[in-house]
């Protein structure tokens, strides 16, 4: 599903070049749930953002679903966001005066689809996160956990290829951060490629993949046994 091979990119801050990524190579099969870890700063989010089109590598393969992702203009970057990737973020990034329904039917829109449509995949993607009650409040009427499930919602409503989310539990607590993951277990159950980014060793746990960055490469990547988020909720 995604293909890396010796990726490298480097910010210029000051006058200087600061080598964010180092050369980094992996593989990821359709069904993974890979969870990126690493400290602060060691190159998580610049390698996710890469892998989103939503930044581009100074050099390297990166090769999407069999179709390279190289020196694409904006259109087309957007184009194949919409059409294969989903995103969450740790700031649920919603927008604050539309509803959780209108929030999971906005990517919809900009792929035409009309609004009555739109509102009925939305509502069932709502349910399947355990929120149909909650489809006419706004973000502010929403626990942080409840955020999160509408942004994993709305990330799936395109029904992407790749589920990309940066520290999606970054800003729950850790009961929260559990129901999330087994949202998102459940999600992978049913054959959803996931990537998640996260420095919690608990949240990677419930992955099936540990990829460990470390100052831009990669120094460890092992299969694991995956921890069941519905052993603690
Ligand atoms: P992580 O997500 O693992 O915390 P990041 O990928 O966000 O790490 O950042 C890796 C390094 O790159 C950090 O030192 C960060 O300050 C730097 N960095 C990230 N984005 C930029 C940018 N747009 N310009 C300059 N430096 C950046
Ligand atoms: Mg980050």
């Amino acid at each position: 599903m995604i293909e890396i091979k010796n990726l490298l990119k480097s910010y210029k801050v000051g006058g200087s070049e600061l080598h964010v990524l180092k050369g980094i190579n992996f593989n990821i099969e359709e069904g993974e749930l890979v969870a990126i870890m690493g400290s602060s700063g060691s190159g998580k989010s610049t390698l996710l953002n890469i892998i989103g089109i939503l930044d581009e590598a100074d050099s390297g393969e990166y090769i999407l679903d069999k179709i390279p992702v190289k020196n694409l203009n904006e259109t087309i970057a957007s184009k194949y966001r919409n059409q294969f990737l989903g995103f969450v973020f740790q700031s649920f990034n919603l927008i604050n005066y539309k509803s959780a329904l209108e929030n999971v039917a906005m990517p919809l829109y900009y792929q035409g689809i009309k609004r009555k449509e739109r509102n009925e995949i939305a509502m069932s993607y709502l349910e399947k996160v355990g929120l149909s009650s909650h489809s006419h409040h706004l973000p502010s009427e929403l626990s942080g956990g409840q955020k999160q499930r509408v942004a994993i919602a709305r990330a799936m409503a395109s029904n992407p290829k790749v589920l990309l989310a940066d520290e999606p539990t970054g800003a729950l607590d850790t009961a929260t951060s559990y129901e999330v993951m087994e949202l998102i277990q459940g999600i992978n159950d049913e054959g959803k490629t996931i990537l998640i980014v996260t420095h919690e060793p608990d949240i990677a746990a419930m992955c099936k993949r540990n990829v460990i960055l470390k100052d831009g490469i990669i120094i460890d990547d092992k299969y694991i046994e995956q921890v069941r988020a519905s052993s603690y909720v």
